[in-house]
């Protein structure tokens, strides 16, 4: 790797090594050539231009379709000292001829613009003017016609390449799948670039997935709460309506949840959108208008209440939790309804039948996905091609697998309901039908002299529902589109209502299993930590304040966790932690490592003040037990006190332990043979077979330390 990279990479960006295949692209693009870059969403695709842009000579041209990402892309360079700027529809005329001038100076690393503006008449000709380090098309996938991010300009960009032949290209997209590569390749030229696929796994996040049983808003305050108070998040649901209520609703429980809708005028959600990116711990709700764009790095959770329509969709929303690789959760509540509304809305589009099937297709696969009793993201890369060979230990059924039982014959009886019924109901009259309901609706049909009337007693309503659902995620059953949800036989269920197949279906948890205790992007037990967690967050907002950048613009969550870790004391140590390059070292470092230092000494005075008190304590007369018990402590805590007191000549050796000259000497000798530079004590306590007790120990060694 060239040298100069690496030191771009530590000096300005502030990390220690290339991610994946980082290294590769910024090579073939600094020496020239171009490259397609297929990574998921958090994979670090930025770096991939940026890097390059600030090595090569010359300003790097970005495109991307996200106007309301490239002011923050910008603030973020800025922050890390590199020049950038934007050129897009919300500059006035002067700011534009600013940015302009700017270029023509050779003053930028980095130009961001929407592909319009480069078709825009006489965009060619400045660059005709100025030193071009490579053209960066970001969102590459938008030239995809099939894709519902298609923008019809990205075609045009191709002209690039034409008008700027000896310029570096690079083509980047999260979007994983063969045909849109190959369409990327061709319409923007790039068959000779070299191609860079990235595993499309995401392994910070934990899917998990659970039925609702009427309990999803409850279900999701609790995960909120327990999971990830003060956290950003984002709550996905079907319908606007939807979206309104759920939003009030988690204010009223005392969180700041903000809706966010196409219903909604532009300048709500834009505020919206703000404060979410701006504040820490607000939590969207959207249908899904709400994402694209959305570069906010530490969303810590994405909440499905209604199910995706399809794994892709599941994929790229989901993907929007833990872009900063912390741990993050992809939760989710579904039910049959969601699959018979999103039936209907697919029907009431105007699309072929052709597209139709493959939707209908798409949503089979989604709801088998939630069914599955394996390995969830074994399942989800399986379904985008990507082979993982072990089951990953990071989603709900990998956790806490799930339970199954033969249904074969309740599935019998569920089956011979839909077909002795004519084909023609839903699943609430059919669940009613084996339960034997007395209900009006079912003697008019005369279906109370059916012989799978009340033959079902031994499931309850709640149970027949997920029979049903399973049959219809396995295939055996389909929900009739032209009708309203009534269930069909298909094919496949003949084998198995002949008895000529078991069929195994997963007893429903009543809850998303909570997966982990305390997902936090930070966790820990200790007090003192926590402490200086929450002294750092606070820093870091004053600053994201005064400067008017999202807090994540100072630093990102992971290198706050470093802080609290490594508690750097000097300026050099502080700029060892990832994402300290040198302008932010110069910029922040200073104010963080005030907030280290005092936070220590406060560590340093509260220990003095607790030592204090049992020295006080022990010198008023009290044995040890009593100190400890008087004090709520651990006896051992008020040695350790002790010892201390021993160390600073405050108290003798020998006003603590009653042991004599000669086992003193022989306590000593074992300390001083075990030379143990880590100041363990444990190998002094073998050697000595165990005849003293650390406390003891430990005040004989504080003793020589006088
Ligand atoms: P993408 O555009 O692919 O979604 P980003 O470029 O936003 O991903 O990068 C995702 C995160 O990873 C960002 O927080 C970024 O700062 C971080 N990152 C990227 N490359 C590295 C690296 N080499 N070392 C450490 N962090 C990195
Ligand atoms: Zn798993």
């Amino acid at each position: 790797m060239d040298d100069r990279a690496l030191q771009i990479l530590k000096t300005t960006f502030g990390y220690s090594e290339f991610r994946g295949s980082q290294a590769a692209v910024i090579q073939q693009l600094i020496a020239g050539n171009d490259a397609v870059v297929l990574m998921p969403t958090g994979g670090g695709k930025s770096l991939c231009y940026q890097l390059p842009a600030i090595a090569r000579h010359g300003t790097g041209i970005v495109i991307s379709p996200l106007i309301a990402l490239m002011h923050d892309q910008v603030s973020s360079l800025q922050q890390i000292g590199v020049s950038a700027a934007y050129l897009n529809s919300t500059l006035d005329a002067a700011q534009a001829a600013d940015v302009e001038n700017r270029l023509l100076a050779g003053q930028c690393d980095l130009l961001y613009v929407a592909p319009e503006r480069v078709m825009a008449p006489g965009f060619l000709d400045l660059l005709e003017q100025i030193d071009i380090a490579l053209f960066a098309i970001d969102e590459a996938h938008c030239v995809s016609q099939w894709g519902h991010d298609f923008r019809p300009e990205y075609i045009q960009l191709s002209i690039l390449h034409e008008r700027f032949p000896s310029i570096p290209r690079v083509a980047l997209t999260a979007t994983a799948d063969g045909p849109t590569r190959n369409e990327i390749i061709s319409r923007l030229n790039l068959s000779a670039a070299q191609q860079f696929v990235a595993s499309f796994d995401r392994p910070n996040i934990c899917y998990r997935i659970a039925q609702n049983q009427g309990n999803a808003r409850d279900a999701l305050l609790r995960f909120i709460l327990n999971e990830h108070e003060q956290e950003a998040g984002i709550v996905y649901c079907l319908s606007r309506n939807k979206v309104e209520q759920t939003a009030e609703w988690l204010c009223s429980k005392g969180l700041t949840a903000l809706p966010y809708h196409a219903g909604l005028s532009a300048s709500v959600r834009q505020h919206n959108q703000q404060r979410f990116l701006m504040e820490e711990g607000v939590i969207i709700v959207a249908t899904i208008a709400f994402g694209m764009g959305i570069d906010k790095p530490d969303v810590r959770f994405v909440a499905h209440l209604n199910m995706p329509k399809s794994l892709e969709a599941y994929y790229q929303e989901t993907g929007r939790a833990g872009r900063d690789g912390l741990p993050a959760d992809a939760w989710m509540m579904y039910g049959l309804q969601d699959v018979i509304k999103l039936k209907q809305m697919m029907d009431g589009s105007d699309a072929d039948e052709k597209h139709k099937r493959t939707e209908q297709h798409k949503l089979q696969s989604m709801l088998g996905f939630c069914e599955l009793t394996s390995c969830r993201r074994q399942a989800l890369l399986r379904y985008f091609g990507e082979q993982l060979d072990q089951a990953c230990g990071n989603c709900d059924t990998c956790l806490s697998p799930v339970e199954t039982w033969d249904a074969t014959v309740a599935a019998q009886k569920a089956l011979s309901a839909v077909h002795r019924t004519g084909q023609r109901f839903g699943v609430n009259y059919l669940v009613d039908v084996l339960t034997g309901k007395d209900n009006q609706r079912i003697k008019s049909f005369g279906h109370d002299r059916l012989s799978v009337y009340g033959i079902g007693d031994e499931l309850d309503g709640h149970q027949w529902r997920s029979v049903f659902r399973q049959l219809i995620a396995h295939g055996l059953l389909s929900v009739d589109i032209e009708g309203h949800g009534n269930l069909c036989l298909t094919e496949t269920c003949r084998p198995v209502l002949r008895g000529e197949q078991t069929l195994m279906l997963r007893k429903d948890s009543k809850q998303a299993r909570s997966a982990r205790k305390g997902r936090k992007s930070f966790n820990t037990s200790k007090a003192s930590d926590n402490q200086l967690w929450d002294a750092l967050r606070a820093c870091r907002k004053q600053l994201a304040e005064d400067n008017n950048v999202p807090p994540y613009v100072i630093f990102h969550d992971a290198t706050l966790v470093e802080m609290v870790e490594r508690q750097p004391q000097t300026q050099e140590q502080f700029s060892r932690i990832t994402g300290v390059g040198a302008s932010k070292l110069e910029k922040y470092a200073d104010d963080f490592l005030a907030v280290i230092n005092a936070h220590n000494e406060q560590q340093q005075s509260a220990t003095t003040d607790t030592t204090a008190e049992s020295l006080r304590l022990f010198k008023s007369g009290m044995d040890i037990e009593s100190i400890a018990s008087e004090r709520d402590l651990k006896t051992s805590t008020i040695y350790s006190h002790l010892a201390t007191c021993i160390e600073q000549g405050e108290i003798r050796l020998n006003d603590v332990v009653s042991i004599n000259e000669q086992e003193i000497s022989t306590i000593q000798d074992a300390i001083l043979a075990s030379n143990d530079s880590s100041a363990k004590l444990k190998p002094v306590y073998e050697a000595l077979d165990g005849m003293y007790d650390y406390e003891v120990l430990r005040c004989v060694r504080a003793a020589m330390n006088v």
